[in-house]
């Protein structure tokens, strides 16, 4: 097998390798696992902004229950002061009971505000759950994605390590000069460094060389370093009816 043979069937592995790899860079798995990523993101999100108007809501039903404790014990004080008999004038007496009694109206607010709250509150917990429960869901989705990226990954893998130990075994018999003529032009070329020539067109551009290029090329031996004048790519004759 001449070096040139070889270089095209190093180019194959290339080309395999090239393509596996945007495989691997292209699983639809990934963007599956964005768009529930982002989901999961977007409902943790909900979750945070439900815990803190629960939150709230239970900060305000706690201050409105200390302020009636605290006017109950006040109502206490007033009543036992009211009922001891220390007080005796009258109008000192129903002074107090008129307290006591604006007191207790307040209070009677105060704890009809309170229930007001709970119920706000019952529908957010009922939000919290559900919110919890997608997000269980999509963190089962997410793990399930994770694990099948991985495994596609790691096929992929396998396949580009078998292209990559012929590619290396192969490169190993090419001049280096060849080799990085062959890298610079894969490169600049769309990873197609070599090309074939067949019934006088290049493989590579498909242009149909110049019959005075094309006799040249006739008259070389088939192991000669040609390149197509058009994109620079090394040709490979595989007879001289490719001419
Ligand atoms: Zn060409």
């Amino acid at each position: 097998m001449s070096i040139l043979d070889i270089l095209l069937e190093l180019q194959s592995n290339d080309l395999a390798i090239d393509q596996l790899q945007y495989r691997r860079d292209n699983l639809p798995q990934r963007i599956e696992l964005h768009s529930i990523l982002e989901q999961l993101n977007n409902a943790t999100e909900e979750l945070a902004s439900l815990m803190a108007k629960r939150a709230a809501l239970v900060d305000k039903e706690d201050e409105l229950q200390r302020r009636s404790v605290s006017l109950g014990d006040r109502i206490k004080v007033l009543e036992t002061k009211l009922y001891s008999g220390e007080v005796a004038a009258p109008r000192e007496l129903q002074a107090m009971a008129e307290e006591v009694a604006s007191l207790r109206a307040h209070r009677s607010e105060l704890d009809d505000e309170t229930l007001v709250l709970m119920e706000e509150v019952d529908p957010i917990e009922a939000q919290i759950d559900a919110v919890r429960h997608r997000i269980a869901e999509l963190s089962a989705v997410v793990a399930e994605l994770e694990a099948n990226i991985a495994s596609e990954e790691k096929e992929l893998d396998a396949q580009i390590a078998v292209h990559q130990a012929s590619r290396n075994a192969q490169a190993i018999t090419i001049p280096s000069d060849l080799l990085v003529r062959y890298e610079n032009l894969r490169s600049r070329l769309g990873g197609e460094g070599v090309a074939l020539l067949v019934n006088g067109s290049c493989s590579g551009c498909h242009l149909k060389l110049p019959s005075v290029e094309l006799e040249r090329i006739r008259k070389a031996p088939l192991d000669a370093l040609i390149t197509c004048e058009q994109c620079g790519r090394i040709l490979i004759r595989r007879s001289a009816s490719d001419l």
